[in-house]
């Protein structure tokens, strides 16, 4: 396949996985919703309300069962998609290996971006807040179990990264490096680089501690800083510690984050045209992508000759 091609079809499954994940997620509220009788529907393609106002019978925890309905089946898509790829991958078509390390990722990161937003105290408990938020209010969650689940959400965001090298790795014949947490150590970059993402690393622990305790004292605006935490100032961690012309960071920018930031600019059309949103937790998933990169680039014996093979696909276009 010509690099234009393959690019095209990487995008392309990028967006159908993301999209379906995300679709699915809401048939699970949808479905969560009509099992306890509540009258629930497509708000748009990425949102499911209940249609008119709350059956006088309805209780709170009719609805709180709604809304856990679609965690619970993110979660299983989650685990299953990890597992089928990590596990049984050699007997997988490369493309559904591809989609569903789409799923784990987006699953990953799902779960990360939104114990961070369970920070949002949820006043009511019929509130629009997000999924986490608006169990939080169900339980009665206390503001300190908030700013442990949030501060470890910013840390699921950064794991979550390394956790992808595995169905990342399987997908492309690079699954026999960087094992193990030492490999992370051998990554070929500059000791100034090395030590500008220690800094930039204490600095990004230290935002995310503080956003930790502004949740802590009741404020939602330590949410804000957590996010900010999460992503941004992790996104540069790994601009720095990542060499990112070894073949399998290389292989990361060009088979999956370029793709995702292609489906990321598509997701921006759908939602115009939709009144959707997909395109905010594209981004949000971005330096999840890209951390997976690290430990796929570290040096490790047969790397290069695994890179070459994985990014000419065979003549079935099967396992790689
Ligand atoms: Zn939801």
């Amino acid at each position: 396949m010509s690099r234009w091609r393959t690019f095209l079809s990487d995008a392309l499954i990028a967006f159908v996985a993301f999209a379906s994940f995300a679709f699915i997620h809401e048939l699970g509220h949808l479905a969560g919703g009509r099992l306890v009788g509540l009258r629930a529907s497509f708000l748009n393609p990425t949102a499911v309300r209940l249609s008119g106002p709350l059956p006088a019978d309805a209780s709170r925890s009719d609805f709180a069962f709604m809304t856990a309905a679609g965690p619970l089946v993110t979660l299983i898509l989650t685990i299953v998609s990890f597992a089928l790829v990590a596990g049984a991958g050699r007997r997988l078509h490369s493309a559904v290996k591809r989609f569903l390390t789409w799923w784990a990722i987006s699953g990953v990161s799902y779960v990360g971006i939104h114990l961070i937003l369970a920070g949002y105290p949820v006043r009511t408990p019929y509130g629009r807040g997000d999924d986490f938020a608006v169990l939080a209010g169900y339980w009665h969650v206390p503001d300190a179990a908030l700013a442990i689940a949030a501060t470890a959400g910013v840390a699921i965001c950064w794991v979550g990264g390394l956790w992808a090298r595995a169905p990342i790795g399987a997908t492309d014949g690079l699954q026999l490096v960087a094992r193990r947490a030492a490999d992370l150590r051998r990554t070929p970059v500059a000791g100034w680089r090395r030590l500008a993402a220690l800094e930039m690393f204490v600095a990004a622990a230290g935002i995310a501690i503080y956003g930790g305790a502004v949740v802590l004292s009741g404020n939602a605006s330590g949410v804000d800083v957590l996010l900010l935490a999460a992503i941004v100032s992790w996104a540069l961690v790994v601009m720095l510690i990542v060499p990112w012309r070894a073949p399998g960071a290389a292989m990361v920018v060009r088979r999956w984050a370029l793709p995702g930031v292609a489906t990321y600019l598509g997701a921006l059309v759908v939602d115009g045209i939709a009144h959707g949103d997909y395109a905010t937790p594209l981004w949000l998933m971005l330096p999840t992508v890209l951390t997976a990169a690290w430990p796929l680039s570290a040096v490790g014996t047969g790397l290069q000759e695994q890179a070459s093979d994985a990014v000419t696909p065979t003549k079935t276009g099967a396992v790689a």
